[in-house]
């Protein structure tokens, strides 16, 4: 059996802005990121109060708070934070899977420290955390990778939660859908309207049936809710591809405008997106993502070893005369990477998803 610990910094980028700048601790704020769009990236507890969330427009969130003060983001200070961080993670493992700047997944397993409690060595990094930091981060702690994220978010802020093996089974069972990590909005929806609502729900139902209805992802479901997660933290992840996709503000079926879309707005950014990648790495796949109005997603792709507009461009018509007239939600492009694997030297220079 494995020890995994999640820690989750506690609204980090706000809460290293409120550290640097204490008039920013007693009133509601968050990050608005340099975004054109006006998107906040975080925001602190007191925001949260009044409803304001990462995600939600400036716009949105100053009717819902009009005092909230945002505030533009640092990101090289978030990054040297980060870095502290890990360094702190690695006093006690070398397996560190980073999700972003302020998660993590750890795998104790083989640390002798605290005579192996997992929960005491969780407790001992966030005290390292806030002492060399001046941050708080929250825990999750469990025998099982997914649940240990879940964990996380129990006792947050500055707390920790553990899941005992033997009550992995009893936490599942009225475990709300929703928190299991991939179960976004729409697939919720379409949870409840088959009457699943928790980890008992789907226990009580067959993979068959989830296969049927949620094609891969009802699997790992069932399997997840059945307490089955063999997945290991994955220290070396090495990115398999690079797209960029776009959700219309309306709906559209239209095969020019659409192709337009691909050609004008999708392609110059893929390419962008893609260029620190291809200078290391080759590519060899292309490929096109549709999804419709009622989320129905499908997708096409060919080997090719360059970036081609004219390939993608056949590719989604290829796929939009499978569904004529079907309304149109999003469209995304997408590149395969050759795998790195044999030049370990690469690995440090690639971003983790
Ligand atoms: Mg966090």
């Amino acid at each position: 059996m494995r020890k995994f610990i999640h820690i989750d910094m506690d609204c980090f980028y706000a809460a290293v802005e409120m550290r640097d700048n204490p008039k920013l601790t007693n009133i509601p704020m968050a990050i608005g990121g340099n975004s054109h769009r006006g998107v906040l990236s975080t925001a602190n507890y007191l925001a949260r109060e009044y409803g304001v969330r990462s995600a939600m427009s400036n716009y949105q969130a100053k009717k819902l708070c009009p005092q909230l003060v945002i505030v533009p983001g640092r990101m090289a200070v978030y990054k040297a934070v980060s870095a502290q961080i890990r360094t702190i993670f690695t006093r006690y493992t070398q397996l560190i899977e980073p999700l972003s700047l302020d998660e993590a997944y750890l795998d104790v397993t083989d640390c002798g420290e605290f005579g192996g409690s997992a929960t005491l060595i969780a407790q001992q990094i966030r005290a390292d955390i806030e002492r060399e930091t001046g941050l708080t981060a929250s825990a999750g702690i469990a025998s099982i990778k997914f649940l240990a994220k879940i964990a996380s978010d129990e006792n947050k802020p500055n707390g920790q939660f553990v899941i005992t093996p033997n009550e992995v089974h009893d936490f599942i069972d009225t475990l709300p859908l929703k928190k299991i990590p991939g179960v976004g909005k729409v697939t919720q929806q379409k949870l409840l309207a088959l009457g699943f609502q928790y980890g008992c729900d789907i226990k009580a139902s067959s993979e068959d049936f989830l296969y049927q209805r949620f094609g891969k992802f009802g699997l790992v479901l069932w399997r997840r809710c059945n307490g089955i997660d063999e997945r290991q933290v994955e220290t070396h992840r090495v990115r398999k591809s690079v797209g960029v996709e776009t959700t219309f503000s309306e709906d559209t079926s239209d095969g020019e405008e659409l192709t337009r879309r691909l050609i004008e707005s999708l392609f110059p950014e893929l390419t962008r997106r893609s260029q620190s990648y291809l200078q290391t790495r080759g590519m060899n796949k292309l490929g096109v993502k549709v999804k419709f109005f009622d989320f129905q997603s499908v997708s096409k792709e060919c080997q090719y070893d360059s970036l081609n507009v004219e390939v993608l461009v056949a590719l989604l018509q290829d796929l939009l005369v499978r569904y004529p007239n079907k309304p149109v939600r999003l469209i995304g492009i997408n590149i395969g990477l050759i795998d790195a694997k044999n030049s370990q030297a690469q690995l440090g220079l690639f971003d983790c998803d």
